[in-house]
């Protein structure tokens, strides 16, 4: 893990939200903007349609659930259950920043 203090830009600029989301979500997402994000990873989904993914800014929105959220930070926070610090510093790790 780097020594230097990461903050929310780092990640943000050094993390595609379309590449991030193709990774987390095993899901083909191709073009911009709000796409089908496939099965919710955030409630017991077993239809697709109801849980989307922006691939500009990294947000993402259920409507089956109340998942919701602005990027990816606060994706991996609610996924894996992370203060925001930690978040970010497993985005960094996994994403060798
Ligand atoms: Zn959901």
């Amino acid at each position: 893990m780097s020594k230097r203090k990461l903050n929310a830009d780092d990640i943000k600029q050094s993390v595609n939200p379309a590449d991030f989301y193709r990774h987390e979500l095993n899901v083909p997402l191709k073009k911009h903007g709000w796409q089908d994000g496939g099965l919710c990873p955030f409630h017991s989904d077993n239809k697709q349609g109801s849980f989307f993914v922006n691939l500009e800014t990294g947000a993402y929105k259920c409507f089956a659930c109340v998942a919701n959220g602005g990027d990816i930070i606060s994706f991996t926070m609610a996924l894996h259950g992370l203060r925001f610090a930690e978040a970010l510093a497993q985005l960094a790790h996994d994403w060798g920043i």
